[in-house]
Parts: C-alpha cells; structure tokens; sequence
C-alpha cells in the first residue's frame, strides 16, 4: 500500500522480493500470482532528485523483467537546463538508443531541447531519417548518445515524467482475438489503446491526439507493443506503470486459475538425464548447422516453463503465430524453429530431425523476408535463434553467451505472453510484414551496430586443461582477452572457477566457466566437456595443457611413478583430444587443437624418464592428430616450453629439488641455472607460451599444422627437426 493509494498489494505470509513471480513460474506452475509490486524505497529515493530520480524509477523498471526485456522500453522527465549560453531552455531527458534501463545512468539520457519537439506537434508525418536527423540537431549537448527512437512518444505528452513499458501482461491482453472486451472489463473507460503501429513520427502523432480527446485517461497502451504512463511527478509515472501492470496480471491470474494452459502435455517430458544427453548429442550438430555464415555461441535450457510450453498440445503451434512485440523480433527474429518430436528420438535420427528443421526454417525464413522486403533491405543471416524441441527443452543462439542469455529471457517472456493471451482467447501477433518492417528497419539494426567490433577469436569457445594455475592459467586469460569463450579445466576444481570468475571480472559475464576435470578418467572428461557443450553449444579450440613431472633415476624409478607420469602425461591428452574430436567433427566448423609438450620432446634430461616419455607419447599424438584431423580442417600443433616456473604447479618443491640434483647445482640457482642455459638468456614466462598458444589457436596459424613451436630462449639440442 502507498501514500499514493493506488497500489493494491495483498496479504501475504513473506515481504515478495524482485523476481519472485519468475522464481514460482520456474518452478514449473503455470500459475502465476499477480506479483506487480512497488519496489519503490521512500529513504533512497528522497535523496534524489530531477535526472538522477528518473534513473532510480528506471533502474526499478528495469529489474523487473517483466515489464521490459533486454534494451527495451524508455523512460523520460521534463526539466529545465542551462544551454551552452547560460540560457534556460526547457529540456527532455529521454533513454537514449541501446542502452538498457536496468543499468541505466545518467550519461544515457541525452537531452533534447523541447521547443524543436513541440515544433513538429505541427507536423501530420515524417520519415524516420529526416527525425533522427532532426532529434539529433535539438540535442542540448551534441554528439554523445543518439536520443531513443520513440522519443516523440515522450516529448508530445504533457506530464513531467513518462515511462514506457512492453509489459508481458499487458500485451497479453492486447495479443488476443478478443482484446477490445478484455480491455473494456479490466480498465473500464480509463485506459485509451491504440492499435498497432510500428514505433515512429506517426504513432507518437497518433498518442498525442488520443490523449487530447480522452484528457481524463488514466494510461495508454499501444496494441502488441506495450503502455504508456505519465505523471505529475517520476514517483507518480512509476505508480501508474504498477497499477496498470498489476490490474492485467490479477485480471490473467483470474482466468488462469485451474486451466491447463497450451492444451496440456502432448509430447513425454523426458526424464533429467536422458534430456542432457539427447542435447549433448544434438548440440554441436545443431551449432554446426547455424553456423554456416558466421559462428554462433548454442545455449541449452529444460527449465519447467520452457519444457511444459515446448512438449504441450497448442505450444509448438502458438510459437508460430509472432512474436508478441516488435521488440521481440529484434533478437529472436519473428519465429522459432520448431523440431518435429515425438519425444523418443535420440542419436542419428534426433539429428536428423533438427537438421531438417533447421533447413526448412532457412528456406521459410528467406521466402519471408522476399515477400516483404523493401528497397535497400539485405537478407540477414536466414538460421534461427530459438529453436525449441518437443520433450527436450530450448536452445537458443547468438554471438556471444550473453546474447544467448537475452535470446533465451525474451522467448520465455514470449512463452508467457502466449500463455496470459491463450487465457483470453487466441494468441494474435503482428503481421509478418510489420515484423518484417521492424527487423529490418534501419533504426533498430542501428542499436545493434552500437556493439564494439568483433575481436579475433570472437564467438570460439576454447577448452583449457591446468587451467588453474601457470601456463595453463595465462592461455586462457590470453585467449578471453581475444575474445573467446573460455572453459578453464583443472583438477583443482576451486583454482579453476577462480581462473574463471578473473576471466568474467575482466572481460564480462558468461565468457569463462571453471570446471573440475580429471585428465585421466574417462567419465570426468566427458562430464567436462559435456559442460562446455550445454553451456556454449561447441567446442572450437582445445588447449591440452596438463602435466607433472617427476624427477628420478630410471634404476630407482617406481612403476607407480611412470604410470602416474603416463595417466596424466599421455592418457589425460589421448582422452581430452578424443572427446574434443568427437565434437569438433560433429560440428563440422574445423578447429585447432594445441598441446603444450616440452622441449624434452626433442632433448630429454637425465632423471626424466617417465616425464620425458610420457610427453614424447603426447607430442606424437598430436602429430597423428594432425593427419586425422586435416580433412576436416582441424589443425594439431605443438608448443615446447622450458623452464616456466612462475606460477608452476609442475616445479613443485621436490621436482625443484630432484632437477637441481640431476643437474649437480643448489636449488636456489635452478631457476638461474635454466635461464642462462639458453641462447637468449631469458626468464620464460607463462605469458610467453600463451602467444604462442594463441597464434596456433587461431587463424593467424591457418595454414600451419602437424608444427611445433619452442618456447624456451632457444636451446640448440631442442630446435624442432
Ligand atoms: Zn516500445
């Protein structure tokens, strides 16, 4: 309950905390509490004001995902500034283009001088360059964010602040065949709705008007695209946005209640272990079909909403219907990829399946875009971004783990639109020409081109084994810094999620992921890079880096310690590659491998005979590799360091200690002993071995393979040969 009284919040046994509706719904019910609460903090709030009060409302608007899906909505005050003559203008703080409101600041609300938006009230049209040209001339300051593009819709209205929802619950009741009834039941005469248009001069024209015949409407809400919401003040704005959210939601929980929603189960929900292995199976295929322009990162996810509306009667057939609105097609195109399933398939013929899904979609997808297309507009990459399997679960695709994410949030913001519609009536969506206007209007495809370019190693996922620590560590910090995604693999499972979290702190969320392997068990191995391919879809880089060593004169040697030497040294590379291969080839995007040897490959040292052979066994699986995996453009290279201690796990303390005695010097000069043993008389660092890695992990080594590069300041009985 607020001052304001027009919150209206039920008893309940606990205080409802943000996400808690979408919390319940993954819980597997499709009942869904009216769950729109006021998240507004009277204390914090009332320390702000003007520009940073509207950042806050919005910052609330946006964690609440409900209301707007990635980068969507917009929010905006009326306020008054100096301009660069010290006069005051009046001024409209509006979102700005590609930003995102739950991270909004207020660097992201460009100003725009509200006498050249009241100007254009005079306008019936205008196209939407000559707009953004002209918005872009009414900045306050120029240069800086580019103002949203619904920013009429805030400038033609009166009130001081304006909020911009895409509501799922009010779109819901929108996208429904039987909508003017819902709305004339749910909000009476207070509420004005306006059929759909797409986002532009015209439609901020068209709420203008609207308003001033109905001066006493409480709200407005757009048709299949979302609300608009004002207020004398920001608190005011936000208030109206709950209540006009939380009357749909009671309204939808209303009808919900004891129905099955989607007509009910059509398809067995296989039980947890046999959905991951079928996805195991089908994902790198999948990936490998989707990626045929460019490579995409292939997210899997059986959560109980996604399950119940892929395996039910009505969801396969509802997904075709639209997207519920524009902003949606931005991401997830107009349509999923549904796979023909009746839910016991596996191996060759759920493969099967998925491929020739995904090749009708192309064929679909291309003779849609023909059919609408307009002067100017490319046919863009023609391959789904949500494809959803009957008894399964969801992948969904973009070009990096993040996207993947955003994919998957608005599809299932699209699964509960249906299902808030399918309880009034048929699901209805925009047109296929109007989807089409808005996924290849410039305007949007310009929010996507404010991303940074693309760097070298960009949507590859790398796997790295001794991820933790050492050389292992430094390859895979070297090849996140590239760009890739990177699993960090070590038996130290805690080393290796902290490799991991420095690799997300420095390059973002959901680029690194730590896993606990075991090189030289066969079930910890597949179990690892069985992680990789449901978190990422693929495999396209492996990095087989672990190793011990053991120092000890042959006639001493246990059999023990060999052994120990060649589980690790040999069979941990023979088990990682295979399980790599298996994938890379199902994938049938080519890939490189690389194996950090040593340069006792070439130069063996006294008391190193279980390392040394043992490494010598690698090295030559590697070049074999390189025979097997050329004609499906695999590359398999070497590297050969010397002598890295920095950070070793490998230089343990005995190791130290048994390599100084072979070598007849104290343990304390080993480290310089090594360094002056070499041509260049150079320290060798984990960062050194990392660039080699690296130019052998991309394409800048593309036509290299079956090659060994040192890494060692040069050590004459060491050069390759
Ligand atoms: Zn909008």
């Amino acid at each position: 309950m607020v001052e304001s009284g027009i919150m209206v919040v039920r008893a309940e046994r606990r205080p409802r905390r943000l996400g808690d509706a979408r919390r319940e719904a993954s819980l597997g019910s499709w009942y869904r509490d009216a769950a729109m609460h006021s998240r507004w903090d009277d204390a914090e709030a009332r320390r702000l004001e003007g520009l940073d009060l509207l950042v806050y409302a919005s910052r609330l608007i946006g964690a609440e995902t409900s209301l707007v899906v990635w980068g969507g909505g917009n929010t905006s005050i009326k306020t008054i500034e100096r301009d660069h003559r010290g006069r005051e203008v009046q001024v409209l703080r509006v979102k700005g283009s590609g930003s995102d409101l739950k991270s909004v600041q207020r660097k992201d609300f460009p100003g725009v001088r509200m006498d050249d938006i009241l100007a254009l009230l005079e306008r019936d049209d205008m196209g939407d360059t000559e707009m953004v040209s002209y918005l872009a001339h009414g900045l306050l300051d120029s240069g800086g964010t580019r103002p949203s593009i619904e920013t009429l819709l805030h400038g033609f209205l009166p009130s001081h602040a304006v909020i911009h929802t895409h509501a799922d619950a009010i779109v819901s009741l929108t996208n429904n065949d039987h909508h003017r009834d819902v709305f004339a039941e749910v909000y009476g005469k207070d509420v004005i709705t306006l059929p759909y248009r797409r986002p532009g001069f015209r439609i901020s024209r068209d709420v203008a008007d609207a308003l001033r015949g109905h001066p006493d409407a409480t709200a407005l809400v757009l048709e299949r695209h979302g609300t608009i919401t004002w207020g004398a003040t920001v608190r005011d704005a936000y208030d109206a946005t709950l209540e006009l959210v939380t009357r749909a939601e009671e309204a939808i929980a209303a009808r919900k209640r004891g129905r099955p929603v989607f007509g009910g189960p059509r398809v067995p929900m296989r039980e947890g272990a046999a959905r991951r292995a079928a996805a195991l199976a089908a994902a790198p295929r999948l990936r490998g079909a989707l990626s045929r322009t460019r490579r995409v990162i292939v997210t899997f996810d059986d959560s109980p909403p996604i399950l119940e509306f892929v395996s039910s009667a009505h969801g396969p057939r509802l997904s075709q219907i639209g997207p519920a609105t524009p902003d949606h097609t931005i991401y997830t195109k107009r349509l999923p990829c549904v796979v023909a399933l009746e839910g016991r398939e596996t191996g060759e013929s759920l493969v099967a399946a998925i491929e020739g899904a995904v090749e009708r979609f192309v064929a679909d997808y291309t003779r849609y875009v023909d059919a609408n297309r307009f002067e100017g507009a490319e046919l863009g990459d023609p391959r789904p971004r949500v494809v959803l399997l009957p008894g399964l679960g969801m992948f969904t695709a973009g070009r990096d783990r993040r996207t993947t994410g955003i994919v998957n949030d608005i599809y299932r913001h699209t699964i509960d639109v249906i299902g808030g519609a399918s309880a009034f009536g048929e699901y209805v969506s925009l047109s296929a020409r109007d989807a089409f206007d808005v996924e290849y209007w410039p305007l949007e495809l310009y929010k996507l081109t404010l991303a940074p370019p693309e760097k070298e190693l960009a949507r590859r996922i790398a796997l790295v084994t001794g991820g933790a620590s050492g050389i292992g560590r430094a390859v895979a910090r070297r090849l996140a810094a590239e760009g890739a995604h990177v699993v960090v693999a070590d038996l130290d499972e805690v080393g290796a999620r902290k490799t991991a979290d420095e690799i997300i702190a420095a390059v973002g969320a959901g680029r690194a992921l730590g896993v606990g392997m075991d090189v030289t068990r066969e079930d910890s191995v597949s179990a690892g890079l069985g992680e990789t391919v449901l978190a990422y879809g693929g495999l396209d880089l492996l990095v087989s880096n672990a190793g011990i060593a053991h120092s000890c004169p042959v006639e001493r040697l246990s059999l023990a310690d060999w052994e120990r030497s060649f589980a690790v040294n040999a069979r941990g590379h023979f088990l990682v590659a295979r399980e790599a291969m298996r994938i890379l080839t199902a994938q049938g995007l080519g890939g490189a491998l690389v194996f950090v040897a040593t340069k006792n490959v070439m130069s063996p040292g006294k008391d190193f005979a279980a390392y040394s052979a043992a490494k010598a066994a690698e090295a030559q699986l590697a070049k074999v590799l390189a025979l097997e995996g050329a004609p499906h453009g695999i590359r398999s290279n070497i590297v050969n360091p010397d002598a890295v201690f920095h950070d070793s796990k490998l230089w343990s303390e005995d190791v130290r200690r048994e390599r100084a005695a072979a070598q007849g010097i104290p343990v304390t000069e080993l480290e310089e002993f090594y360094r002056k043993r070499n041509l260049l008389g150079v320290r060798i660092l984990p960062e050194d071995v990392a660039e080699a890695v690296l130019f052998l992990a991309s394409d800048r080594s593309a036509k290299t393979t079956g090659c060994t590069i040192t890494v060692d300041g040069g050590v004459k009985d060491a050069f390759p040969r």
